[in-house]
């Protein structure tokens, strides 16, 4: 290592060994909550996190709206309607249990957010006698007016309330630490040979030292893979929606483990921020999600209309905010680039009717013709609180003279986006593939759980955090019901460490950097598994990959331990990469709801194939099993089966934690 550049201790080499009850991996939303559900019950917690808890994950510097509060005192629909939509809306290709999860829990975690010191409400009163506020409880709501389930809130609080709370609660908390592998081994006795998890490696990314941290049990919460189809040396930081250090490193480490996946062929075309090649998310005139019911304009300034799922024309602004006559409610708004579905909310007219009735483009957000309370939250609540808005977007439009009142922002592409992207490029996105879980949250692996975006078909920040909570609570009485940490090969710490230390040892001149290999991997990917696939693409993307490990991998040279961090996540994309190839592999159709289209089986969604492809890892060896796409019963029944303490815990009142 190259010490007089490098400002923190060289501690390469060195290993720390510490043990706890549960382990949360990535200090997210997910993991916090993990981390505060199991602190509660009394285990000994460790969170170990690879940026800085504070402020790290997709929610770390905000989201601007909390989608499924449909328990709050001002909901007009149930957490079944709502949870049942979204399995109806993604064509039963979804997370049930996820969802439901969220619409039965999800006020629950915002009232313990507003009580760790977030804002959930608007105790101002800059907004009072707005039509979407409530007076009373001094919420405020998005989307649909009438039915009061999403709530606007100031996401921006949250991580660092959140933080406060694991210190509270005495969590252990490793920040700077990157989690690269699972302790697997298969338990003595009781689990009839099963393998289950014994807690995790890592490496703190200052220093190097190789970390061994065992547990009971072990929540992953490591978010969703990027940067598998996209990737551009000079802008990685804008490569992807999401955070650059979420690349899907737990996805690798639970291939490695032999964890099973579902929907891992599931890709969209990149939508937002994607390759430095978009303008920022949500500094575009759009009426999309934050931007929802923004007025459109044309290029000559003619309005653009909006209409309702029956393609009536909506006359007022209002109107943009309530279902449908006949409609009960409608979901998140403004999804305009999608056909319309039952529950979608008013949308203006599709692009290619706009062109036929003589729109010019292009077409421009005109704030300045809605009424001041809709103006005002969209620009400076929603835009500001919305993740990585409040400087980049907000603060510097505002100091560069943007005034909502008088200027419009321009939208780019045809029509509403913030770029156009090509067939191949492709991203994880929508409710994408991740692990499987049963309703416990538990992975096929003993003692390990999942939660938040790293769960297949994941979508919100309020999924995270009540499946956070779910699956630390899980995780806590898995881990209370055991004696001892399952036992660790000592053989296998030590193969982990020279991994993760090899590229030190390779000469500079000899070295490939990581950015060579992920734009190596990001182009294999496009080439061989894009827009269209087929065998004989997939199965050269596969062999492909596998050079790239035999040839490039040995060559990634890293100078210091963030270079190894960068290294570490480059050879996880190259894994997700090939779990990828797999699944497009094994699923031999065309599907519709999977964004999925193979030139070799190209009928969409034969009745045969209507099912989950779950694939695992097994010492080297892929293997798929079916899943049918209602195995998780009936939602309400089953969650009821199994949560009946938290059931009682909660009608008993809030105080014991607090
Ligand atoms: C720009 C943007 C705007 C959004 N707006 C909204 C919104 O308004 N409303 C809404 O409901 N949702 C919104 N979302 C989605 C929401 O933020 C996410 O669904 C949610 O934050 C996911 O939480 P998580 O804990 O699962 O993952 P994350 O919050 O991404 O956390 C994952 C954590 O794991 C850490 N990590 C990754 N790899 C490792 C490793 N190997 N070792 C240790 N730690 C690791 C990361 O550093 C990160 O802190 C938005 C997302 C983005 C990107």
């Amino acid at each position: 290592m190259t010490e007089y550049l490098w400002p923190y201790p060289n501690e390469a080499g060195q290993t720390e060994e510490t043990s706890c009850d549960v382990l949360v991996l990535g200090g997210g939303l997910a993991g916090c909550f993990a981390a505060i559900a199991a602190a509660r019950r009394g285990q000994s917690v460790i969170l170990v996190e690879k940026g800085a808890t504070e402020k790290s994950g997709s929610g770390g510097t905000g989201f601007d709206h909390w989608e499924s509060a449909c328990t709050n005192p001002c909901s007009k629909v149930t957490p079944e309607e709502i949870a049942w939509a979204y399995v109806r809306e993604q064509d039963w290709y979804s997370n049930g249990i996820g969802h439901y999860i969220e619409c039965r829990e999800g006020y629950d975690r915002l009232l313990d957010l507003e009580h760790f010191g977030g804002k959930i409400r608007d105790t101002e009163d800059e907004f009072k006698g707005a039509e979407f506020r409530d007076d009373e409880t001094k919420f405020m709501f998005a989307y649909d007016y009438r039915n009061r389930f999403t709530l606007r809130v100031w996401g921006s609080t949250f991580k660092p309330a959140l933080t406060r709370e694991l210190k509270r609660l005495g969590v252990r908390v490793y920040d700077r630490t990157e989690a690269t592998g699972l302790i697997v081994s298969r338990r003595e006795g009781g689990c009839g040979g099963k393998k289950c998890c014994g807690g995790a490696f890592a490496m703190d990314v200052h220093t190097g030292k190789f970390l061994i941290f065992r547990a009971k049990s072990t929540v992953m919460c490591m978010s969703r893979p990027a940067r598998v189809w996209l990737f551009n040396p000079d802008t990685v930081g804008l490569c992807e929606f999401r955070p650059l250090q979420s690349i899907g490193s737990g996805h690798a480490m639970g291939w490695r483990a032999g964890v099973e996946f579902a929907m891992m062929e599931k890709s969209v075309r990149a939508e937002f921020s994607a390759a430095g090649r978009s303008f920022p998310p949500y500094g575009t005139g759009n009426n999309h999600n934050t931007w929802y019911a923004a007025t459109m304009v044309d290029a000559r300034g003619v309005e653009i209309p909006y209409v309702d799922r029956d393609g009536r024309e909506l006359k007022t602004v209002s109107e943009r905010y309530y279902p449908a006559p006949g409609q009960k409610f409608f979901l998140k708004g403004g999804v305009i680039d999608n056909p319309k579905y039952e529950y979608r909310g008013p949308e203006t007219l599709d692009f290619d009717e706009l062109i036929r009735r003589g729109y010019q483009l292009p077409f421009y957000a005109d704030l300045s013709r809605m009424p001041e309370s809709e103006r005002r939250v969209i620009w400076g609540m929603m835009v500001g609180e919305e993740a990585k808005t409040k400087i980049p977007i907000y603060q510097n439009y505002t100091d560069r003279g943007f005034d909502p009142e008088k200027h419009m922002l321009q939208s780019y592409g045809t029509g509403w986006q913030s770029a156009n992207f090509l067939e191949q490029e492709r991203q994880f996105f929508g409710a994408p593939g991740g692990v499987m879980h049963d309703w416990d949250l538990q992975t096929n692996i003993d003692g390990l759980y999942v939660a938040g975006d790293e769960t297949f078909a994941s979508d919100c920040a309020g999924a995270a955090c009540s499946t956070g909570y779910y699956a630390g609570r899980k995780a806590a009485e898995s881990a209370s019901a055991i004696d001892s940490i399952p036992h660790m090969e000592r053989s296998d710490a030590e193969a982990e460490k020279k991994r993760l230390l090899a590229p030190l040892y390779v000469k500079e001149e000899d070295g490939i950097s990581w950015k060579e290999l992920n734009m190596a991997v990001s182009k294999a990917m496009q080439n061989y598994c894009g827009g269209v696939r087929c065998e004989a693409l997939l199965m050269e993307g596969l062999d492909l990959l596998g050079r790239f490990e035999q040839e490039m991998v040995p060559r990634l040279y890293g100078a210091n331990p963030h270079d190894l961090m960068r290294i570490h996540e480059v050879m996880d994309i190259l894994t997700v990469s090939q779990i990828v190839l797999h699944a497009s592999l094994a699923r031999k159709c065309s599907s519709e709801p999977l964004f999925f289209r193979r030139s070799d089986y190209p009928e969409m969604d034969p009745p045969q194939m209507r099912h989950h492809i779950l694939l695992c890892n097994q010492d080297g060896e892929i293997k798929t099993r079916e899943l049918s796409l209602d195995y998780f019963g009936d939602l309400k029944t089953e969650y009821e089966r199994r949560n009946a303490d938290y059931m009682k815990e909660e009608a008993g009142g809030r105080k014991e934690w607090q």
